[in-house]
């Protein structure tokens, strides 16, 4: 499968602008294109772009190399009047706000840690996919369970 279709499996809007490979870890840089995106505080749309900035995101693995997702996030202006924000960020659905892992990520650490030890657990992942602690496994599996 192409790189950009994995990708596209988190958020069909992606796209991939490049590709590293440092120390066994994957940086695959990703931005979605500019387009009218709502914002979230009024609904109304806006497609100019205030700026950028970016987050690095832990994903699944690909090849066996560890993922890091370097996304480019967009600011748009909002351009109501009414509205008591100026800009905002475009919504990614496949992270939480401020996480470092996306969702389905955190869904396969959930799901090798209900399985298994968590000393075992935490060897599985940290082998084949993010540097983690058994604190945040723990913490995941908590947070799944509410
Ligand atoms: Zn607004």
């Amino acid at each position: 499968m192409e790189l950009e279709e994995l990708i596209q499996e988190l958020d069909k809007k992606l796209i991939v602008t490049k590709k590293e490979i440092i120390d066994g870890i994957m940086y695959i840089y990703c931005e979605t294109k500019k387009q009218k995106t709502k914002c979230k505080y009024c609904g109304e749309e806006s497609e100019t772009v205030h700026s950028t900035y970016t987050r690095i995101i832990s994903d699944l693995p690909i090849q066996n190399y560890k993922v890091k997702l370097v996304i480019k996030v967009k600011k748009y202006f909002c351009n109501n009047e009414k509205c008591k924000k100026t800009t905002f960020a475009e919504p990614l659905n496949f992270v939480d706000k401020n996480a470092i892992r996306t969702k389905r990520l955190d869904e396969y650490i959930n799901k090798v840690g209900l399985t298994t030890s968590s000393i075992e657990a935490k060897k599985q992942i940290n082998e084949t996919h993010v540097d983690i602690s058994n604190n945040t496994i723990l913490r995941i599996i908590k947070k799944k369970q509410k």
